[in-house]
């Protein structure tokens, strides 16, 4: 059986990190395995390829809830990158820590080593963002950061309109943790998406200790006297065992990693048993405190035609747009898809912002039908720290099977309170002097919705996932927590997790940069547990 130092299950944001800083450290042989191929395909790398991996099945585990009854019955759609990058690969670039306070409160549970000050270090480690280092930021990481261009005309009159209600613009939204509106920043970079495959896979794969296994489903840990000592995967047909001298990293996502994690044995004792699986460790916690965002739409017709609609809905605009971004990689094509977006405290007992704002310069029905025959733009409100909570269990022994996701959206009146008001919040900025200057008609909800009632029915019936689910494998020290401060699943020596899956809560905002944080972290906590 071939050895490793290393075997790392999943290439997403955490996972590049990892087996970047693990590599480049010399000492140690690591394995990437990743169920996905390798990230080829240029709809991965030109930012508006977005709309095109949103669907594709090649790139994406395209999953979906179980029926959520809150929501009228509806199963809802959770995209998820699969191919080198992970999610990374496919996601909207959108570039936002969350706030500090997020981090605290981690840190107030009990998680040493993460509060905002100790995450801060991995944040600026990581960044190369516009302008240079600073104290607030990294300028010479990686993960390449720009502002997007495209479009700024229209941002210009969202952040106008935000200005008129009372919320100062600013050119960092990743500096204040205030109320703010404005650009935002993004994972782009000379008009290409920038992918922990392109920051952090591309160059350790260049090095000698590194071998990456693309199409390699990883189907259970392999345990022998409560300690990982390796995996056994699924490549072309054929099953594969390896062996980890040092550890196990499972980054394999919010789904993923819950999911294999109880494949092998490491979960509620209840639900292993029902399937027949053989309990290793009784980890109630394991696939639990699921949380994600909930976004709703407003979307409003305008006569500017200025909106991507505008730019490339016609064969002639598109052949034009993909010339110009074949010869200087500008235009249409480098549009990712928000460009702009504040950040609001909408209750008054809130301590601070609870709630996001998108400004996205289109405007669709939905996203399989492609853009409206007018030009549009809508702004997309999720609450930031939602209460409810769900849960990702497998519904069967095989690894190939789909697991079980049960979100539970909007099932507190705290969250159902806070996405009522963003909805009329959303309609608010519409309805500014500067947004009312280019807006003929609001598209949706529609003016006929106005109560209270109205606007939560709306967003059970409409809303759809924000792309951010977290929290499944939760780090803490009680009896619910799956991994410990440094990452270590409890009971089980030789097994990390490191990804979204550890957030013991969500934070509030786009979830890649913590993401890539985390894999940053954990790659010190590694090295530091293996000297
Ligand atoms: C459509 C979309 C839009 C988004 N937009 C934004 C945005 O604009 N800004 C932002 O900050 N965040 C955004 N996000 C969220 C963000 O990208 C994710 O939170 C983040 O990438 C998750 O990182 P991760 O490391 O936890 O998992 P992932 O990046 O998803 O990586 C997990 C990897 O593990 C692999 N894997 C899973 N199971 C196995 C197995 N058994 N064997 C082998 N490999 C396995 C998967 O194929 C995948 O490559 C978006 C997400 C999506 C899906």
């Amino acid at each position: 059986m071939e050895e490793f130092d290393f075997v790392v299950v999943g290439a997403g944001s955490s996972g590049g990190p990892i087996v970047d800083r693990l590599t480049a450290a010399g000492r140690y042989r690591v394995l990437l395995l990743e169920a996905g191929p390798d990230d080829t395909s240029r709809w991965l790398s030109i930012p508006l390829g977005f709309a095109r991996t949103f669907l594709d099945p090649e790139v994406n585990w395209k999953f979906a809830t179980e029926p959520e009854a809150q929501l009228d019955g509806r199963r809802i759609y959770w995209p998820c990158g699969k191919v080198i990058g992970g999610s990374s690969a496919i996601n909207g670039m959108v570039y936002i820590r969350g706030l500090p306070s997020d981090y605290d409160g981690w840190r107030q549970m009990g998680n040493e080593g993460w509060s905002f000050d100790d995450c801060l270090p991995y944040f600026k480690r990581l960044e190369s963002y516009p302008g240079g280092a600073s104290d607030l930021h990294g300028g010479d990481g990686p993960v390449k950061i720009t502002r997007g261009e495209h479009c700024n005309e229209m941002s210009s009159v969202f952040l106008a309109a935000c200005a008129e209600v009372g919320l100062p613009p600013t050119d960092d939204m990743n500096g204040t943790p205030h109320e703010r509106a404005g650009l935002y920043h993004a994972t782009v970079s000379n008009g290409r998406r920038v992918s922990t495959g392109q920051a952090y896979i591309a160059p350790a794969r260049r090095r000698a200790n590194c071998r990456v296994e693309t199409g390699a489903l990883v189907e259970r840990i392999d345990l022998a006297d409560g300690r990982a000592t390796g995996v056994t995967y699924r490549k072309d047909g054929q099953s594969v065992s390896v062996r980890a001298r040092c550890e196990v990293v499972v980054c394999a996502g919010t789904v993923g990693s819950p999911q294999l994690l109880q494949l092998s044995g490491i979960g509620p004792a209840t639900l292993l048993g029902g399937l027949g699986i053989p309990v290793v460790r009784d980890l109630p916690g394991v696939g639990e405190n699921l949380q994600d965002h909930w976004g709703v739409r407003s979307t409003y017709k305008i006569w500017w035609r200025r909106s991507v609609n505008d730019d490339i809905n016609l064969l002639h605009l598109r052949l034009t747009a993909a010339v110009e971004y074949a010869l200087r990689r500008t235009g249409p094509l480098t549009a990712t898809p928000a460009v702009a977006g504040a950040f609001v405290r909408l209750l008054p007992q809130s301590n601070g912002p609870d709630a996001q704002f998108h400004f996205l310069p289109w405007s669709i029905d939905r996203i399989d039908q492609g853009l409206h025959w007018l030009s549009g733009f809508t702004i997309l409100a999720n609450q930031s720290r939602p209460e409810s909570r769900g849960h990702v269990r497998i519904a069967s022994p095989d690894p190939a099977a789909r697991p079980a996701i049960v979100a539970n959206y909007l099932s507190t009146d705290h969250d159902r309170a806070v996405t009522v008001a963003a909805l009329k919040f959303a309609r608010l900025l519409a309805r500014t002097t500067a947004l009312s200057r280019i807006v003929t008609e609001e598209l949706f909800p529609g003016a006929e919705v106005s109560s209270d009632k109205d606007f939560l029915a709306v967003a059970r019936r409409e809303g759809q996932s924000a792309y951010h689910p977290v929290g499944t494998c939760r780090m803490g020290g009680d009896t619910g927590a799956v991994v410990d401060a440094r990452l270590r699943v409890h009971g089980i020596a030789g097994l990390r997790v490191a990804d979204a899956s550890i957030m013991p809560t969500l934070v509030s905002g786009n979830t890649n940069a913590a993401c890539m944080m985390i894999g940053e972290k954990a790659a010190d906590l590694i090295l530091a547990d293996a000297r």
